[in-house]
């Protein structure tokens, strides 16, 4: 592994600049040889995304290429995608209602499947009412670019998900950030802006860097400066709060959030979004969410999965327990080896290397060597928090976590001391 691979990067870059000169200078994919970050990647031979598996997210991950790998790197927290109940369900919903809806849920789109699970979802976060997206990233888009537009506030924090951004440029609001989980600095952005119509867009769980919103705090501010509260429990649902009802409910602000959204691609190993809310704004939501009229309704199996995984998570209450001591053994274990490593008593523990080429190529030698985590490097995170997002499942076995922790140790003696320490 080079020690500093800043000068590889300048030579790959100096190749990348000499080919972009053969297209003309209006040629519009000019702009594609630019694409530096990657092309670099590839040319110095540590280029590893889309790495190809042949099996479900587990403990571990088949690989045709490199056998059974040890699974670090997935959102599927409660381990719930093999579930036997869950993969039932899917199965038995395709069975019955087919492979898709093939229309728009205000159209054709809508089965009883739907219907029910909307119900849940607002029940189950304590709303009275919620509609589905099919995804999660839509969710976000159709909810905040229905609500808010031009001449509007969002306030977001800097390190909100990339979905509530692209959100709130959607919607033509104008939107400004402040510093993560720096409540100060939220106040007095809330000062200066008074008198505006104002949302307040935040993230509980982040997705990189597995921190916590303060949400009581932040529910006191917007109630002290009349801000609605838009809350993505995208992370924190399943996992945290009592029977993992969010971060919310953990800190018992749930009626003071005005909407609550989340993912079913995480710890409901499904695919699909919804956001939860009073009745009178969830249907606002229906009729004015783009990416809800304008996009087919969630297929059955996929509902009916979600359905399935969210009766198993009530069901089996350890499995919430067992993956956040999964993520605090591997945190307490990274940082004995010298890694900067976080814990924030989620499932989601950052590594922080410092640099995108170590990222990219420390990732690539442990995926040799049999252990999955996800590179992380600019724009998902500043260039210096560059390293790896590892994140735990309910059911990690243990002798799969002391396999990863060797070859973490290998890889640290290949990395500069100050790179691992805090
Ligand atoms: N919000 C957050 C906080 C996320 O992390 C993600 C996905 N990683 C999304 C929204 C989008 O969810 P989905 O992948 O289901 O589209």
């Amino acid at each position: 592994l080079p020690q500093d691979m800043s000068e590889e990067f300048s030579r790959w870059e100096e190749r990348i600049r000499l080919d972009q000169d053969s297209l003309p200078t209006h040629d519009i994919f000019r702009k594609i040889d630019r694409q530096h970050k990657y092309t670099g990647l590839k040319l110095g031979g540590v280029y590893g995304f889309y790495p190809q598996f042949t099996g479900p997210q587990q403990s571990t991950i088949h690989s045709a290429e490199l056998g059974e790998i040890v699974l670090m790197g997935t959102n599927s927290y409660l381990g719930l995608a093999t579930h036997p109940k869950v993969v039932a369900a899917s199965v038995a919903a395709a069975r019955r209602y087919g492979t898709g809806c093939s229309g728009s849920p205000l159209l054709n789109g809508t089965l009883d499947l739907h219907t029910q699970l909307e119900e849940r979802l607002a029940a189950f976060v304590g709303k009275p009412a919620a509609v589905l997206c099919s995804t999660g990233y839509q969710t976000n888009l159709a909810a905040i670019s229905a609500l808010c537009e031009a001449g509007d506030l969002i306030v977001m924090d800097a390190l909100n998900h990339r979905s509530l951004f692209d959100a709130a440029r959607l919607s033509g609001a104008d939107f400004t950030v402040y510093r993560h989980n720096d409540m100060e600095h939220l106040e007095q952005v809330l000062r200066r802006t008074t008198g505006r119509r104002r949302m307040l867009v935040v993230d509980s769980v982040f997705s990189m860097q597995g921190t916590v919103a303060h949400l009581a705090v932040l529910s006191d501010l917007a109630d002290r400066h009349g801000c609605r509260v838009y809350l993505d429990e995208s992370h924190a649902l399943g996992v945290l709060g009592p029977e993992g009802r969010g971060a919310a409910a953990a800190a018992d602000v749930s009626a003071r959030m005005d909407l609550v959204m989340g993912t079913f691609s995480k710890s409901f190993a499904s695919i699909g979004g919804f956001v939860a809310g009073d009745q009178a704004v969830i249907d606002y939501i229906r009729h004015n969410g783009a990416g809800h009229v304008f996009s087919a309704s969630l297929p059955p199996a996929a509902v009916a999965a979600t359905q399935a995984a969210l009766e198993v998570s009530l069901c089996e209450p350890d499995r919430r327990a067992r993956v956040l001591a999964a993520a605090q053994y591997m945190s307490t274990g990274l940082a004995r080896l010298g890694y900067q490593a976080e814990f924030h008593g989620t499932p989601i523990v950052p590594v922080i290397l410092g640099s995108p080429a170590l990222a990219h190529a420390g990732y690539l030698r442990l995926m040799q060597a049999g252990v999955y985590v996800n590179p992380v490097a600019p724009p998902a995170v500043p260039e210096e928090r560059s390293g790896f997002r590892t994140s735990y499942l309910a059911d990690h076995r243990q002798a799969d976590l002391d396999r990863a922790l060797r070859e973490f140790a290998k890889l640290a003696q290949d990395l500069r001391p100050e790179r691992t320490s805090t």
